[in-house]
């Protein structure tokens, strides 16, 4: 399931290519994926200029002249991909055109943005700046913000009653972390991913941060992590699968003891720890 370095990772490609270039035809063949109906999706899109590409949390977030502001979270097997065409050439014709197309925009002779999804968790949803704002404001901070402090970070984790990976997991308190890379951040840090967030103290809470931050911003160095659907912008896979030091590695001796790797299923979801090196409840 694609994470912040995933999104990060599509994000800084499309930020290469799609400012400057203008909307022409929409083709939705997925509406379930939209926010509103295709109809008034397609309207507001159709001759628009494509001003920026951001991230918040997990969403890809392109600012479109109007202004309009469309946020694309690719659930858990979404792909958003940019074909670049020769003048004339059908997108749909070209050896990256994916098998589970939901929504096209045709992009000018240069290229069309795709967006494809398997099982379809995934959504394209159209806004107006103040209705983006209002929808942003919900998401918790961002985790390789500066401004986030270890006090914070830390002051947030005692005000909660939930386990440190639920509340990870949770995009309402900080936003991005999805089941990978909070599990990689505790192994990091040595904290059970079943301890309580308040149990923490502010030195390991301080340690997870450190951990998060850095788990991520290696990830990211390495265009993400390719389980299985994940691609890039290109069509690429992440290269950081073999750098997981704990997850999806059940079994296998932990990289700092020698123990081996556990999984317990709590939340409806694997969490893979070391019992010898991660300690809380
Ligand atoms: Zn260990």
């Amino acid at each position: 399931m694609p994470e912040l370095p995933e999104v990060e990772t599509v994000v800084r490609q499309l930020a290469e290519v799609l400012p400057g270039l203008t909307v022409g035809e929409v083709d939705v063949v997925q509406p379930d994926l939209l926010n509103r109906a295709p109809d008034s999706f397609r309207a507001p899109l159709v001759g628009s200029t494509i001003r920026a590409v951001t991230r918040r949390g997990k969403n890809i977030v392109l600012a479109l002249s109007g202004p309009r502001i469309l946020a694309v979270n690719l659930g858990m097997t979404g792909q958003l991909l940019f074909i670049p065409t020769e003048p004339g050439q059908d997108p749909k014709k070209t050896p990256v055109w994916p098998s589970h197309p939901g929504v096209l925009l045709h992009l000018g002779p240069t290229g069309a943005l795709v967006y494809a999804d398997v099982r379809r968790f995934g959504s394209l949803r159209l806004y107006s700046p103040e209705g983006w704002k209002k929808e942003s404001a919900r998401l918790g901070p961002e985790p390789l913000d500066p401004s986030l402090d270890g006090r914070a970070f830390w002051q947030a984790l005692q005000r909660s009653r939930s386990p440190i990976r639920s509340w990870l997991l949770d995009q309402t308190r900080i936003a991005g972390i999805g089941n990978i890379y909070a599990l990689e951040a505790l192994f990091r840090a040595e904290i059970h991913p079943q301890a309580q967030a308040r149990s923490l103290t502010k030195n390991r809470s301080e340690r997870l941060l450190e951990g998060i931050r850095a788990v991520l911003s290696e990830a990211i160095a390495a265009r993400g992590t390719t389980l299985r659907d994940y691609r890039t912008a290109s069509g690429d896979s992440g290269g950081f699968g073999p750098s997981l030091l704990i997850y999806g590695r059940e079994g296998e001796a932990c990289p700092g003891c020698n123990t081996p790797i556990q999984r317990v299923v709590f939340a409806n979801r694997s969490a893979f720890f070391c019992p010898s090196c991660q300690k809380g409840s």
